[in-house]
């Protein structure tokens, strides 16, 4: 259905009633007039004949028919009023017009026939004669109370009808006037009851557009004042829970994007209805794209599909773990449970994501550790266990094979010993690592490397291996002393193993590029680089065999990184095969240049 602006039902429907009223004001004006005018021609043509009717009733009463007729035509003349004399019988004996012996009789003229009866007769219509419309007054005359005759006088209402005319132009010209001023006034009127009706339709309008804190303005008409304050009411309440539910929103959002664990929510038909940035990252989504697309399309884990599948159809909470492929695999303890509305029915699912990857990764360290572990102490114990049986099987009757199987129980033995320090102190280190309990001062770096450099004396120059040691005494930095030394000596002990005798060994620390750089560059064998990313792994060993012939348990370095890890910094090695390491620890510069 078309609409129409209000005015245009108002104002047609206003002017429509003033045209008719006008009309019809005007139709009852000129019928009123027209009546008061004939009345006022029958009156005067009343008053016309009473004035002649004394002398025609004496020349009728002498019988001078003649004269009444020569009457007639002269006071008919005069007054240019139609003046008719005639008997009872109905014979006209005088006429200011006509011949009256021409004239047909006139007793059945209804004026007449009325006159006769003794009461004035009027009439009104064409006359033949004169082919007019006229208008007809008799009145009886009578002498000696007898009626001797009826005088008629009658003038065209031509006359009447010019007049009226006149009058009706006048009439139609000044309501024309009014017309035009009721159209004005009711366009006034219309516009002026429209006007705030229209701008209680902006104002909605621009609610239903989301401007709800604008206000109407409050027009001063009851109806639409109250109308006007009821919507602004409504858009102030409007604004007010709808902030309240934003407010929800983003408190849920902020919830959910700070979770640590990913969350997934799919409807009924396994279509993704939101999800937090966590489970973007760990499905690798786009948290825009996601949504709205079915978790066939969005996800391409078959598990974590069917789990989903499941939750649905089974309508109960599924638990699950799943790994993830992709350019580095994720492990998750999945769990979907039912997604339920306020009211309590199943609108979907949601799924709860837990990467447990580094759980996993630990755990499988941990297994690799008690692995290697035992693999590195049932060496030696299944040696010691070897040579214990010789022993009782008679070995230890012959002394001197007893004293060579002894002695290497006795080496067996140290190296168990030597595994489980080592492997004591690195756990000693992480711990107290993990718990910051190791206590860092500010000392001099120099005292630290010569005491390591002392403590290696001895082997080294077992090999004649020459260790050379740079650094400034006033280089400072925050350390604990003990272990830094416990590092460096694992270091210099590494090199010194695996340098030929007669080289040397630089040991170095400076500042620099905002950290220290504690290093010990040796000269002898050198690392092939596929095995640096590794080296410093616990029981790594590039040469397992040479490693043991020397003694080495595979965890210096390991205890080397911790170190430097418990000291806020790290550990790098450079390597050339046949051409020798440096190995670094980078340590991190507190205040600068040393100074306290
Ligand atoms: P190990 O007790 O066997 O020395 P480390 O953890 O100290 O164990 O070192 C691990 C491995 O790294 C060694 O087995 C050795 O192969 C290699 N390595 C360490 N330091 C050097 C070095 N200075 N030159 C060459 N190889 C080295």
């Amino acid at each position: 259905m078309s609409r129409r602006r209000m005015l245009w039902q108002l104002y047609p429907s206003y002017l429509l009633i003033t045209l008719v009223a006008l009309m019809a004001i005007t139709w009852y004006a000129s019928r009123s007039l027209r009546r008061f005018y004939l009345e006022q021609v029958t009156s005067d043509l009343k008053a016309r004949a009473q004035l002649i009717e004394k002398r025609i009733t004496i020349l009728l009463a002498s019988g001078n028919t003649a004269q009444v007729d020569l009457l007639c035509k002269e006071l008919g003349h005069k007054t240019a009023t139609r003046i008719t004399v005639i008997r009872p019988e109905g014979g006209v004996v005088g006429d200011s017009e006509e011949d009256p012996t021409q004239m047909e009789n006139h007793g059945h003229r209804p004026e007449i026939a009325e006159a006769l009866l003794g009461v004035p007769g009027v009439s009104t219509r064409y006359s033949n004669t004169l082919q007019k419309s006229m208008m007809y007054v008799a009145i009886p005359l009578t002498f000696d109370n007898e009626i001797v005759g009826v005088v008629r006088t009658s003038l065209p209402i031509t006359s009447v009808d010019d007049a009226m005319r006149g009058v009706s132009v006048r009439i139609a010209l000044g309501g024309l006037v009014i017309a035009v001023l009721a159209a004005l006034v009711s366009l006034w009127v219309s516009r002026r009851i429209s006007r705030p009706l229209e701008e209680m339709r902006i104002g909605a309008e621009r609610f239903a557009g989301g401007a709800l804190d604008y206000r109407l303005a409050v027009p001063n008409s009851e109806e639409m004042g109250r109308l006007a304050e009821a919507m602004n009411q409504m858009a102030a309440r409007l604004d007010d829970r709808i902030r309240t539910v934003v407010c929800q929103r983003n408190e849920q959002e902020a919830i959910l994007v700070s979770m640590v664990e990913g969350v997934l929510a799919v409807d009924a038909n396994e279509r993704v209805i939101s999800l937090n940035a966590a489970a973007a990252r760990l499905l690798d989504l786009s948290l825009d794209d996601a949504k709205g697309r079915s978790i066939q399309e969005a996800v391409r884990n078959t598990e974590l599909q069917a789990l989903i599948t499941q939750t649905l159809s089974k309508q109960r909470s599924i638990e699950e773990a799943i790994v993830l492929t992709g350019a580095e695999e994720l492990y998750l303890q999945v769990r979907g449970t039912i997604l339920k509305d306020a009211q309590g029915a199943s609108i979907g699912a949601l799924v709860v994501l837990n990467d447990v990857t580094r759980i996993r990764k630990l755990e499988s360290l941990r297994r690799d550790f008690v692995a290697n572990v035992s693999h590195e102490l049932k060496t030696p114990i299944t040696s010691i266990k070897g040579f214990v049986e010789t022993l009782l099987d008679g070995a230890l009757k012959n002394p001197e094979n007893a004293e060579r199987f002894l002695t290497k129980v006795a080496r067996q033995t140290d190296r168990l010993n030597q595994i489980v320090e080592d492997l004591m102190d690195l756990s000693r280190i992480e711990k107290d690592t993990e718990q910051a309990e190791i206590q860092l001062e500010e000392s001099h770096l120099k005292e630290a490397l010569e005491a390591a450099v002392q403590a290696c004396e001895v082997q080294a120059s077992a090999k004649a291996i020459r260790i050379d040691l740079n650094c400034n005494d006033a280089l400072r930095a925050k350390i604990n002393p003990p272990m830094l030394e416990q590092a460096v000596i694992n270091l210099i002990d590494n090199a010194i193993n695996y340098s030929e005798a007669g080289q040397s060994i630089e040991v170095a620390a400076a500042e620099q590029e905002s950290e220290i750089r504690v290093s010990v560059r040796d000269h002898g064998c050198g690392i092939s680089q596929e095995h640096l990313p590794r080296l410093f792994e616990r029981f790594y060993r590039v040469d397992k065999g040479r490693s043991r012939e020397l003694g080495g348990t595979g965890l210096g370095l390991a205890i080397v990184k911790h170190i430097a890890l418990a000291h806020g910094g790290r550990v790098s090695v450079e390597s050339v095969p046949g051409k020798g390491s440096v190995f670094t620890i980078h340590l991190p510069l507190r205040s600068p240049k040393g100074v306290v």
